[in-house]
């Protein structure tokens, strides 16, 4: 279509043509490699749930919301007009709306309340869809869906508030969290002199005379989602580090001090807001035993970690739709770009680590949610994957969009495409819960501490075993390594870790193309530093036909050269 600018004589000054329409809307769930793994890994009864909420996604008003909620950043009013301390952070309707949606469709607590086999799958598949919105919001309904299982370790506070933070209402007034409708939970552990080495918090917990009860003083640097209800902090108590909880406001319906600082003025996530809360004379109520802090909220951990890994898999996914859109409909030197051999070349080697993200990323859902369900062998196995995929596929995720980005030459530089917003959430996937230097060494330390985790992962890996002459090598290379065990080393190891597995994974799951394509590339050392350098052997039509959407509303041809 060409559309034409009329100047003040009359005459026409430019013509726009050779601009891709808008994506938007389009179908977030058309993604096979998504909806396989959600049938295998035991949710395929959500598929229909699933879809709904890809066609939501991509609807635009979401993708508006996605823009908008971005664009008007959360403000802080920590006074009212009469000098009263509010501690408030006012954000745009579009952030409401997308919290809405999150909340009511089971992105938050809601599987730890539903009994189905396959209900963490499902929240785990609909994060992958509804996160092409926007990847705020996927904070505190993280931090929600992951205080669960921490706060389990003190039942009679879990008898209150579960209920809560497992409801499928958006309740964001300030209110008695007892009497609310839903609850959002944060956490608020890194302190200014350390966040991965938390035993070094300086917040202390003083004991009231109430059992149980405490007063928290201190001042945490990172705590994202400030207007939660409820939050896990740790503190130090008289036998140690410690995890309590630190309600918004109290029963009686007075406000507790937990007075914001600061709003962080970050890099990405800008939707969400990343506060530095201080308390004095906070009143908290202990989680677990007194000096197990680490113990209690490592739960919360092991949930969020899989939810970064989710989130990095989804912004790949997100690039690569609009990728694969603009190479469409853009044209250059005489053929669009999807038809162009080295553009397909880049294209096919970023579905192939979209696919390995997205696989690999359903596989530990299905792990955490047969561990739920008391399965000590997947137990095992989700407890080191969890953190190899942490590692790798955050890890991947800057490249990934910046890759993407490229593909959409200058327009991806620029806002209106949403590239540098997607590229500019990418990093923080890989520092928050746990940086991949964490990550890795806690790779390491499962390893020496639970020798049955390294079991869990080659007994996982044996189930290709055969399939792939490059696979069985890397494998026996990484048996080779694991005796190494060095932590300056742990980087190759685990890198080599999340490979076997994501290789396993596509040549037992993904079509001949895709794993081949990976096991030559990624296993087989076939394969040059930047994507888009797949060996000319590599597939890319049947590679291509399966990442790309089918369902392009607009009815461009496919992605095959014509
Ligand atoms: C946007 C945003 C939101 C956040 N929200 C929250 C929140 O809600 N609640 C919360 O508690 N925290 C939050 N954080 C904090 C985050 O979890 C920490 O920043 C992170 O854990 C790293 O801690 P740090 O910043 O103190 O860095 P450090 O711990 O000082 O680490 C610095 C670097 O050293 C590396 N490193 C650390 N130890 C070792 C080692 N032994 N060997 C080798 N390398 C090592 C790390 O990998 C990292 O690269 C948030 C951070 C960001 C950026």
């Amino acid at each position: 279509m060409v559309s034409t600018h009329e100047g003040a004589s009359g005459g026409a000054t430019h013509a726009v043509f050779n601009q891709p329409p808008p994506l938007a809307p389009y179908d977030a769930s058309d993604d096979r490699a998504l909806l396989e793994g959600l049938r295998r890994e035991g949710a395929g009864w959500a598929e229909e749930g699933v879809r709904r909420l890809g066609l939501r996604a991509g609807s635009a008003e979401a993708q508006e919301w996605g823009e908008l909620a971005n664009r008007h950043e959360p403000v802080l009013r920590t006074h009212d007009r009469y000098g009263n301390r509010v501690d408030e952070v006012d954000f745009h309707p579009s952030w409401h709306h997308l919290m809405r949606v999150a909340v009511a469709e089971g992105l938050a607590g809601a599987p730890w309340a539903d009994d189905r086999p396959g209900a963490h799958v499902a929240r785990t598949a609909g994060g992958l869809v509804w996160g092409h919105t926007e990847a705020g919001h996927g904070c505190p309904t993280s931090m929600t869906y992951a205080a669960v299982p921490a706060l389990r370790r003190q039942p009679d506070l879990a008898k209150v508030y579960e209920p809560l933070l497992t409801s499928r209402a958006y309740d964001p007034d300030l209110g008695v969290p007892a009497q609310k409708s839903g609850l959002l939970a944060g956490m608020g552990m890194t302190e200014k002199q350390g966040g991965s080495d938390v035993r070094t918090n300086t917040t202390t917990a003083t004991p009231t005379a109430e059992p149980g009860v405490y007063t928290l003083s201190g001042h945490k640097w990172f705590t994202s989602a400030p207007m939660c209800d409820v939050f896990l902090v740790l503190a130090q108590a008289p036998d140690g580090l410690s995890c309590f909880l630190v309600p918004r406001v109290l029963p009686d319906g007075s406000r507790n001090a937990f007075r914001i600082q600061r709003l962080k003025d970050k890099l990405g996530n800008r939707s969400n807001a990343s506060s530095e809360p201080e308390f004095d004379g906070t009143v908290a109520w202990l989680v677990g035993p007194e000096g197990q802090g680490v113990k209690t909220i490592i739960e919360m951990v092991n949930c969020t970690r899989l939810d970064c890994v989710m989130a990095s898999a989804t912004l790949m996914r997100k690039t690569l739709v609009e990728a694969g859109h603009h190479a469409r409909y853009r044209s250059a030197f005489g053929a669009r770009l999807v038809d162009q051999p080295l553009m397909r070349n880049v294209l096919a080697d970023l579905a192939l680590e979209s696919e390995a993200a997205t696989t690999l990323t359903l596989r530990l859902a299905g792990a955490a949610d047969r561990a739920v369900r008391g399965d000590t062998g997947e137990a095992a196995f989700r407890r080191i994957a969890t953190a190899v995929g942490k590692y790798w596929v955050t890890k991947r995720g800057p490249a990934f969009t910046a890759e993407a980005l490229e593909c959409l030459g200058g327009n991806g530089y620029v806002e209106d495409s949403g590239m540098p917003r997607h590229y500019r959430e990418a990093p923080l996937l890989s520092i928050w819960e746990g940086s991949g230097n964490v990550n890795a060494l806690d790779v390491l330390r499962a390893l020496s501490r639970e020798p049955g985790t390294a079991e869990a992962l080659f007994a996982e890996l044996a189930l290709a075993q055969g399939a792939d002459a490059r696979l069985d090598a890397a494998v026996k290379r990484l048996k080779g390594r694991l005796a190494e065990g060095s932590p300056s080393g742990a980087r190759r190891l685990v890198e080599l870790m999340a490979l076997t597995l994501q290789g396993s994974l596509l040549v037992r799951h993904a079509p001949p193309a895709v794993a081949d394509a990976f096991c030559a590339t990624r296993l087989g050392g076939d394969w040059g530093y930047a994507f888009g350098t797949l060996p000319d052997g590599a597939d890319l039509d049947a590679i291509l036909d399966r990442a790309l959407p089918v369902s392009d509303p607009s009815g461009a041809p496919a992605a095959r050269a014509v």
